[in-house]
């Protein structure tokens, strides 16, 4: 038998252990409750949302495009490239021995002439990242009907570093020219959107392409053509056919054989700018299950 001032203690504790476990129970019930309350708001968000999302990260250009429009990384390197040429482009305005292009150097009429920078346009000056970015969006891939249409929208940003590069070079003595594979039927759109980025661009530097008037995808004849009165001291792209021959190849250990054997050149006379999204690499994969590299990288 307790005495009462037992008793008594004996009644708080227990009442205060009663409102604890309740306390402790209301609590939990109170948790339980919002997070039900999330878990409808979560799964209430619409399927086709998330749906599209899960596509969207499924597709094999996605981080590439995704790295290229948001990443400081991309335009780091566009702008470190563009200010690096600048000290090989110096050098070989003075020195009249240099030439970029391979067959012009080989026939080693350049002394005299006027020097003069050969920049490729697509992901070398002019950013098309929205074009790649809207097909991914609707599942799309390249077609020329659709990239024609981008392309007289005259909407294509400048590449980091490329428009302070290209203003400078000019302003040290150097002509400028642009080959692109962009069609003639586009040609007009291009010197615009490359006049209103504030390149120099007219109708006589910007050379498209035109396989039936013998201005072809690889760019020789359209190097000869610049060569013919000028002594081409730098070419500037985004792809290995920007810069030199021999690469129309569809074999990717063909392609790095070519370009270890030409790698003299990288850094002075070319200027290799990154393009992850899309290029002739690409077409030159064995296949995804070949392309991935387990031991060794290809040398
Ligand atoms: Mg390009």
């Amino acid at each position: 038998m307790l005495r009462p001032s037992a008793r008594v203690a004996n009644f708080i504790f227990h009442f205060a252990s009663l409102n604890f476990v309740s306390l402790k129970f209301a609590s939990l019930a109170k948790g339980a409750a919002v997070g039900f309350f999330l878990a409808v708001l979560i799964t209430a968000r619409p399927l086709p949302t998330l749906g599209q999302t899960t596509d969207l990260l499924q597709d094999r250009r996605f981080d590439a495009l995704t790295w290229v429009q948001n990443s400081a990384e991309y335009r780091m390197l566009t702008e470190q490239t563009f200010r690096l040429a600048l000290h090989p482009l110096i050098t070989a305005l003075d020195d009249a021995t240099i030439t970029a292009d391979e067959a012009q150097l080989t026939a080693g009429d350049f002394a005299d002439k006027p020097p003069a920078i050969i920049l490729d346009c697509d992901e070398t000056v002019l950013d098309n990242s929205a074009y790649n970015a809207r097909n991914i969006l609707k599942k799309e891939s390249y077609s020329t009907e659709t990239w024609n249409a981008w392309c007289l929208e005259v909407q294509a940003e400048a590449i980091p570093g490329s428009l302070e590069f290209v203003t400078r070079a000019k302003a040290l003595g150097a002509d400028i020219f642009f080959i692109t594979n962009r069609r003639d039927v586009v040609k007009n759109a291009t010197v615009e959107n490359l006049k209103k980025l504030g390149f120099p661009a007219t109708a006589e530097n910007v050379l498209t392409k035109n396989k039936e008037l013998g201005r072809g995808d690889d760019k020789i004849s359209r190097r000869a053509m610049v060569a013919k009165n000028h002594r081409i001291v730098m070419l500037i792209g985004d792809s290995m056919s920007d810069l030199c021959s021999g690469l129309n190849v569809t074999e990717t250990i063909q392609r790095n054989q070519t370009g270890n054997q030409k790698f003299q050149q990288l850094g002075s006379r070319w200027i290799m700018l990154p393009n992850p999204v899309y290029g002739g690499w690409q077409q030159a994969l064995p296949g995804d299950k070949h392309a991935l590299k387990l031991k060794s990288k290809t040398k």
